[in-house]
């Protein structure tokens, strides 16, 4: 049976008048005009769907270092099951989860269609250093690896068993924090030597796996562009040569402007140290992604939403309206759909035969702010069609 779409479209990378999509099993077969198949009625746009290449599966309800180590397997997953069928209500039909307990099995679920969720492309674990980011250091150091969603690793050979325990567990990608917490000097602390970040780097490529580095601050940028990663996270304190470099090899970033729109309240910690963060922050909403985006580097919506109160799944396209201040609305379409299928190594985010048929169908999209789930009118997902207002329901959806 081939299904087919028609209406106004953003075929990911810009919009077309009319545009008839066909689709058979989980694949768009066709796509052109006057296609023969069942057309799906109703009037909407057709939008690739969209994907989130930056959350955390933590199944929380506070939102603090100690929670996301804390929080059993068990409830991680039933709360994170809830917190796909969100994802997906919304319009998400993949995402990437860069570090958490949870995300490789909820993945396997969702593919074996035993839940409704989007494609999941998961680390597993992520990589850090001792004492490093997200390491919570109130609890006795083996209590706190033996919690952690992280792989503690200290020297070339441990970062290299280290990935060879992400690819045991069944890593779509492997995350690396290649930076901390702000020290006692205000200054970020670049985590993982030069050596450390290129034997991650070696190992994953020859397991054919991506590299995400969570990186603050130029020194720790610096780093991870030298050492290979495939794409910068969050990438605060970037500066013109790195961007430069960035273009140059190919490097996405990802700025998750979402979370800290947010304003997290952070651990105590001394004023300068806190004004030293803030003015970081301040600076990255306002000129790192314009450094990124004159400089030709591949920005990417992601979100770092976590599961939480404070950043529940279900809003993320609010990575899309904050970066539309840069890259305008369809500079921001792509963000969250295209570039971000590239990011993920995925055949997906473009509206062309053989890309796999994950489409969002919104009833107009003429702001950014358009893509918000009540305007949404159809989820299509593996090439099967859903009513979003009935996904809304079953998600309990509640904004
Ligand atoms: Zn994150």
């Amino acid at each position: 049976m081939v299904l087919v779409l028609s209406g106004r479209a953003f075929d990911g990378r810009s919009f077309v008048e009319h545009l008839e999509v066909a689709i058979r099993g989980d694949r768009i077969e066709r796509v052109g005009q006057s296609l023969d198949g069942d057309h799906l009625p109703g009037s909407y746009v057709i939008l690739p769907g969209l994907i989130d290449a930056h959350v955390h599966f933590f199944g929380v309800e506070e939102d603090n270092v100690l929670q996301w180590n804390v929080v059993s397997d068990s409830l991680a997953t039933a709360r994170s099951a809830g917190d796909a069928l969100r994802l997906l209500s919304a319009g998400f039909t993949a995402v990437r989860d860069l570090g958490s307990k949870c995300a490789l099995a909820l993945a396997t679920a969702i593919e074996e269609g035993r839940t409704l969720g989007p494609r999941i492309i998961a680390s597993g674990f992520s990589l850090a250093e001792t004492g490093g980011n997200d390491d919570p250091r109130e609890l006795p150091l083996e209590m706190a690896r033996s919690l952690s969603y992280s792989f503690y690793c200290d020297s070339p050979w441990e970062c290299r068993r280290a990935v060879r325990l992400c690819v045991r567990q069944g890593a779509g990608v492997i995350k690396v924090y290649a930076s901390g917490a702000f020290s006692g000097s205000g200054k970020v602390k670049p985590a993982f030597t030069l050596d450390e970040l290129r034997s991650i780097v070696d190992e994953s490529h020859r397991a054919g796996l991506k590299v995400a580095m969570h990186a603050y601050g130029e020194e720790a940028i610096g780093n991870s562009i030298d050492a290979g990663a495939d794409s910068i996270e969050h990438g605060l304190g970037l500066t013109e040569s790195l961007a430069k470099e960035m273009k140059t090899k190919g490097v996405y970033y990802v700025p998750t402007l979402a979370t800290y729109e947010i304003g997290l309240r952070t651990r105590r910690m001394p004023d300068e140290v806190r004004k030293a963060r803030e003015e970081l922050i301040k600076r990255h909403m306002e000129t790192d992604v314009q450094i990124a985006r004159d400089n030709g580097v591949l920005i990417v919506a992601g979100t770092d939403y976590v599961g939480s109160i404070a950043r529940r799944h279900g809003l993320n396209y609010r990575e899309a309206v904050l970066l539309s201040k840069f890259l305008g609305l369809q500079g921001a379409l792509r963000s969250i759909t295209s570039t971000a299928a590239e990011c993920l190594g995925l055949k997906a985010g473009v509206l062309e035969s053989g890309y796999y048929a994950d489409l969002a169908l919104f009833k107009e999209v003429n702001e950014v702010e358009d893509l918000r789930p009540e305007n949404l009118e159809y989820v299509v997902t593996r090439g099967r069609v859903f009513r979003a207002t009935e996904l809304r329901q079953l998600s309990l959806w509640a904004p």
